[in-house]
């Protein structure tokens, strides 16, 4: 048992920074991850359309003996955009540079990477949409021609210099595709949109996980995890390790179904993966404003956040869950909702005629943002 294991079981509940179920990677996970990355796209669980047809380009550049086309990873932080950009790499037996969007802010940082390639080098742009515009256009060009003008001087006398560039496969990521310039999705050879798993696949990556770290899993307890990982698989391994800590501290290391729920209790993360935050918007939004319509400065306030760390932290997940709509005239709570906090609405409330009947459909009539 060591003083971090037990450190670990103070949850500070005022550390929104720390939730344990934001799908963003922490100082932590980047540690821990390398560890816990599958290598080949065998091992890469779940996902089988986006692994079908990545399978097919990598064996099709394969048999053309030339770079692969370029391929944008789309999809939500934590489901394996940057493990997928290293299998590519790996399956084609090529060297991978990895950077990111906000690092690419002058044409030239994007110049220095570009012609430091070696040929067939896969090149991992994560965040590509937040790229600045004049990287951006450097790299049209370098996608489509392998060419970059390097322009010299500045004003009427500034000359454009051709510099040539080894033939290179990009792996773009961004958790916005809709916000790609239409010329920047064009020049990608193939889009794989990636989406939230499945608890299966969940519950395997979890038995990978647990094999690779050294922790005695049950079944059911991986199960019980899966359920509360909201589909991502960084969350799923986060949770893990936690769970982890506890069965060292508190029990034999072994985790069982009632190791992995008192586990999981303590650190405040419910039966389907809402946290305390989460539940907190919930609560507020059902019993200080009776279900809502309620705009979301009112409701951040009435938790104590940030308008911003409701919008973008809590409600994506809550919205996904089917619990909370958002409407032109605000934030409304779904029956769903009033469901899992065990709460009865008003007559009256958005929803309470379908909240009665349990099967009743939701509200079709509210419009989403
Ligand atoms: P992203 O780049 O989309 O934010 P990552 O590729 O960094 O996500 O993945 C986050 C973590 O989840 C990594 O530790 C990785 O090991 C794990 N992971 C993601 N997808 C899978 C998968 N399909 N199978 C096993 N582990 C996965």
């Amino acid at each position: 048992m060591s003083v971090d294991n037990l450190h670990n079981f103070e949850p500070n509940p005022d550390d929104e920074s720390n939730r344990l179920v934001d799908a963003n990677a922490d100082g932590d996970d980047m540690l821990v991850e390398g560890a816990l990355r599958p290598r080949t796209l065998d091992a890469f669980i779940g996902q089988q359309r986006v692994k079908d047809q990545l399978g097919l380009v990598l064996a099709a550049s394969s048999a053309r003996g030339r770079a692969a086309d370029h391929v944008l990873l789309a999809g939500p932080p934590g489901l394996g955009k940057t493990t997928l950009s290293m299998i590519i790499a790996a399956e084609l037996g090529m060297p991978l540079r990895i950077t990111s969007g906000p690092a690419l802010q002058h044409a030239g940082d994007l110049a220095a990477v570009l012609s430091s390639l070696v040929p067939g080098e896969v090149l991992f742009l994560d965040e590509i949409h937040r790229m600045s515009r004049m990287a951006e256009e450097m790299l049209y060009l370098a996608m489509e021609d392998f060419r970059v003008d390097i322009i010299v001087g500045k004003g009427p006398g500034a000359t454009a210099i051709p510099l040539e560039l080894p033939p290179f496969t990009l792996v773009g990521a961004t958790t916005r595709a809709g916000l790609l310039p239409g010329p920047l999705r064009d020049r990608f050879g193939f889009t794989a949109h990636m989406d939230f798993y499945e608890a299966d696949d969940i519950h395997a990556i979890l038995v990978r996980s647990a094999a690779l770290l050294g922790v005695p899993l049950a079944p059911d307890a991986a199960a019980e995890i899966a359920k509360r990982s909201r589909g991502t698989p960084r969350v799923a391994n986060r949770l893990l390790r936690r769970v982890r800590d506890y069965a060292q501290v508190k029990a034999d290391g072994n985790v069982d179904l009632a190791l992995a729920r008192a586990a999981l209790e303590l650190y405040e993360v419910d039966e389907i993966g809402l946290d305390r935050l989460d539940r907190a918007v919930l609560d507020a939004l059902l019993r200080r404003f009776g279900g809502g319509p309620v705009g979301l400065s009112t409701l951040a306030v009435a938790v104590g956040e940030e308008s911003e760390t409701v919008e973008t932290v809590c409600e994506p997940f809550l919205v996904r869950s089917g619990f909370l709509a958002r409407t032109p005239r605000g934030r409304v709570a779904t029956p769903a909702a009033w469901q899992h906090l065990g709460l009865t609405p008003a007559p009256g409330t958005p929803f309470a005629a379908a909240t009665l009947p349990l099967e009743a459909e939701t509200g079709s009539d509210l419009e989403q943002e």
